[in-house]
């Protein structure tokens, strides 16, 4: 592949509804193809596009690569699979998440340091010559800018901190899993896994931004249909600025440990070829 991107961005929801990244209108920002796809060993690619922010080339896919008949699974492989292959070293995600802590409401942002992972998705490795250590799993570089980015586009709550739990989806959690969660974990969604652990495997860095649209089930209150919608359209051309601001201000190499977190596996033979 002579295809090169040092940066990535994950479409999750919040930024569907606004053709990222044309939709944030940042005079900066050109598209260079929006119609890539690769033949990788996990079956065809998910369709990317690629663009610049100033001089830094972009790959981006919508909503995790998922589509039907491709398991999420091999959806997340065939994706960093290009990414590896395109050399990204910065990758970062966004989405909308439900709550598990009472003190959050819809529309606050949360930028979490760590994860818990309800999902049974376990064969997700490219090809297993790593040990993953995830301590430190949220890069704190890409996190800290992502932080700051927000600052400066957004008015409401910014939580600079938080655990997000990973469930298997595609429908909500019910009240008692969401009662089981709360108190250990901030928010719910379905994206930061395997995603976290392939950005580990590939030696980048990964955060998320993710954007409360709903009250976890029997906490705080019923939530409505209407404003899940209305956060879909309404605010995604603010998530787009914020992600091309972010990547802006974030330089490729970092100072961060990210790369040092995987250690080539003892178990060799084992689970890889
Ligand atoms: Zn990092």
């Amino acid at each position: 592949m002579d295809l090169k991107a040092l940066y990535a961005v994950i479409g999750g929801s919040g930024t569907l509804s606004s053709n990222f990244p044309l939709g944030a209108n940042d005079p900066g920002v050109v598209l260079i193809d929006d119609n890539l796809q690769f033949a990788t060993p996990y079956g065809l690619s998910p369709v990317f596009s690629l663009f610049s922010v100033d001089e830094k080339q972009v790959l981006t896919c919508k909503m995790h690569g998922w589509r039907s008949g491709v398991s999420r699974a091999d959806a997340s492989r065939q994706i960093f699979w290009v990414f590896r292959e395109a050399g990204v070293k910065r990758i970062i995600s966004e989405g909308g998440v439900g709550t598990a802590n009472h003190l959050l409401d819809p529309r606050d942002f949360v930028i979490p340091d760590d994860y818990l992972d309800f999902s049974v998705r376990k064969d997700v490795e490219l090809d297993g010559k790593y040990l993953l250590i995830m301590r430190d799993s949220l890069c704190s570089e890409v996190r800290s800018t992502l932080v700051a980015t927000t600052r400066q586009h957004y008015s409401g709550r910014i939580f600079t901190r938080g655990i997000y739990a990973n469930t298997d989806g595609r429908h909500f959690e019910s009240p008692a899993e969401v009662a089981m969660m709360k108190g250990h974990a901030d928010i719910i969604g379905q994206s930061i896994c395997p995603e976290v652990y392939l950005a580990r495997e590939i030696g980048a860095c990964f955060a998320g931004l993710y954007f409360v649209v709903n009250y976890g089930e029997g906490l705080v209150a019923e939530w409505s249909h209407e404003e899940l919608k209305d956060i879909f359209y309404d605010d995604a051309p603010m998530i787009s600025r914020i992600i091309i601001d972010t990547i802006r201000r974030l330089p490729v190499d970092g100072q961060c440990s990210c790369h040092e977190l995987r250690k080539e596996t003892l178990l060799k033979g084992i689970y890889n070829k």
